[in-house]
């Protein structure tokens, strides 16, 4: 797999991913395009990539900070891949649990996350080679991952708890009603280290390569902590995408 962030956090999020496929050239996907168009252009020049290379652009759901592009990028002939709420009538449609080919030799199971948007889904991508799980926005999701074995995991991890705990309390403190909403929103919506952990502890990583996470509060979080955490749980090199591209 190749994995290029090209932007990750609620203010837009867009990733390039190549996975092998046995047939010859690996398999282009863009997952998110959760930022302008414009900017998914020059991200792609700077990477050395060619947009046009493209076979297919997944989306998770509804919100701009995942879907910004889609209809840009539709309207120029990508075919993008989402729920009935993404990019009007210009997407390919997907439904939960049901499989879909997205280009030769590369199938999407896309499954229910609990998110305040419309039908959020999470990703089961795969090859005939390699096999990974893309989840983003989400507060928790039912589906059983346990039987399938990921070659990488791409996943949110959005706050940590005790920093979000500390800040909902001097925000009820200040009698700061918006932020106090704003966080109780983030608490509802998004995944906690702690609950990012615990659903990696519940899947097969025996043949993980590495799990990138995901989305990270620009406020509620701390880069270090989160990869030190995941990696010391998972025993897999773990990696964090910072906010305005680039990994560490
Ligand atoms: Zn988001
Ligand atoms: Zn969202």
């Amino acid at each position: 797999m190749r994995f290029v962030n090209f932007a990750s956090s609620s203010s837009g999020n867009c990733y390039w991913i190549e996975l092998e496929r046995s047939s010859g050239k690996p398999v282009k996907l863009l997952v998110e395009a959760g930022i302008p168009y414009k900017e998914i252009v020059s991200k792609t020049i700077k990477e050395q990539l060619v947009l046009t290379d493209l076979d297919a652009v997944l989306i998770t759901h509804s919100h701009s900070d995942h879907c910004k592009a889609a209809k840009q990028l539709a309207e120029r002939g990508f075919k993008v891949y989402g729920n009935q709420y993404v990019c009007g009538s210009f997407r390919e449609q997907l439904y939960p649990d049901t499989l879909k080919v997205v280009a030769p030799d590369t199938y999407v199971v896309p499954f229910r996350v609990e998110h305040d948007a419309p039908d959020p889904f999470g990703y089961v991508i795969y090859t005939d080679v390699e096999k990974i799980l893309f989840i983003a926005d989400n507060k928790f999701w039912k589906a059983d991952l346990s039987s399938q074995v990921f070659d990488y995991v791409i996943i949110e991890a959005n706050y940590d708890g005790s920093i979000m705990h500390f800040a909902l309390e001097n925000a009820r403190e200040n009698f700061d009603r918006a932020k106090e909403a704003q966080y109780k929103r983030v608490i509802n919506s998004h995944l906690s280290l702690k609950n990012c952990e615990k659903q990696l502890l519940k899947m097969n990583l025996s043949n993980c390569k590495a799990i990138f996470l995901i989305h990270l509060s620009d406020r509620h979080s701390n880069e270090n902590l989160f990869k030190r955490t995941i990696q010391e749980a998972t025993k897999v090199r773990t990696f964090v995408c910072k906010k305005n591209g680039g990994i560490i």
